[in-house]
């Protein structure tokens, strides 16, 4: 479904990804896990088009995503939800929503709203309320909730965990693991916070320096405790 070869991304002379391959399935949470600086927020730039690939490939249900601008990846499947929850503040929750379904006809938009706030109970009851006052949790909800908007095939998650209590985190978690079954949506999850990704995920690949150390099924990796110690701080 998503599919890196080779990815290779240089910011001038730093490496920050060295010949990434790894294959999200359908379906599945993939967290991509490691320590600050392992290349992970830069990986899912690299895929989303942000960044521009030095070599290698990005392939979203079979087809060649490269080198296809950032502005046409939601046409073709893919969100990206970037670290530090970036909502509008002055605009209520259903106006940030709609932002996220531009691309969509408005009937479609319409019921994509509705469909939102029936997997994220709390936006329904914050619908008409500007962004401002929502929480960190609620806010990181609603940047999830306007990347299903556009109705992806494949999210792509920057540490929705960041800064936020361990019960939200759980929470959000939670929510994901939901959306992944109703929705059959593939999720890449990057997070620094690789104790709680692996307890949700089904599968994870551990960078460090760049490069993928190790891809496994997430219970696996949790119980390496070598690896662990090495690579994910817990
Ligand atoms: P973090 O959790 O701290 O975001 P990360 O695993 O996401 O870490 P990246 O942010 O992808 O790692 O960084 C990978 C490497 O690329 C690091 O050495 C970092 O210093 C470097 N880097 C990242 N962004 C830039 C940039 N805009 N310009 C130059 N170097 C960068």
């Amino acid at each position: 479904m998503f599919d890196v070869r080779d990815l290779t991304t240089s910011y001038g002379p730093v490496r920050a990804l060295d010949g990434v391959s790894f294959t999200a399935r359908e379906g599945e949470v993939t967290a991509v896990l490691g320590a600050n600086g392992a290349g992970k927020t830069t990986l899912l730039r690299t895929a989303s088009g942000l960044v521009r690939a030095e070599r290698g490939q990005v392939r979203l249900d079979g087809r060649d995503v490269t080198r296809a601008p950032a502005e046409d990846m939601a046409r073709l499947g893919l969100a990206h939800v970037p670290e530090g929850r970036g909502v509008i503040t002055e605009l209520t929750v259903e106006e940030n929503l709609r932002l996220g379904g531009l691309h969509r006809p408005a009937r479609a938009r319409r019921a994509d709203v509705e469909r939102i706030c029936g997997l994220f109970p709390v936006l329904g009851e914050r619908y008409d309320a500007t962004a401002h006052v929502l929480s960190g949790g609620e806010r990181q909800m609603l940047v999830i909730g306007r990347a299903l908007m556009a109705a992806p095939k494949v999210l792509l998650l920057d540490e929705p965990s960041l800064g936020l209590a361990p019960r939200i985190v759980t929470q959000i978690f939670d929510l994901l693991r939901s959306l992944v079954a109703s929705e059959g949506l593939t999720v890449v999850l990057v997070e620094q916070n690789a104790r709680s990704a692996l307890s949700i995920a089904d599968v994870g690949v551990v960078l460090n320096l760049g490069k993928v150390v190790v891809q496994d099924e997430a219970a696996a990796l949790a119980a390496d405790e070598k690896l662990r110690h090495a690579y994910l701080g817990f």
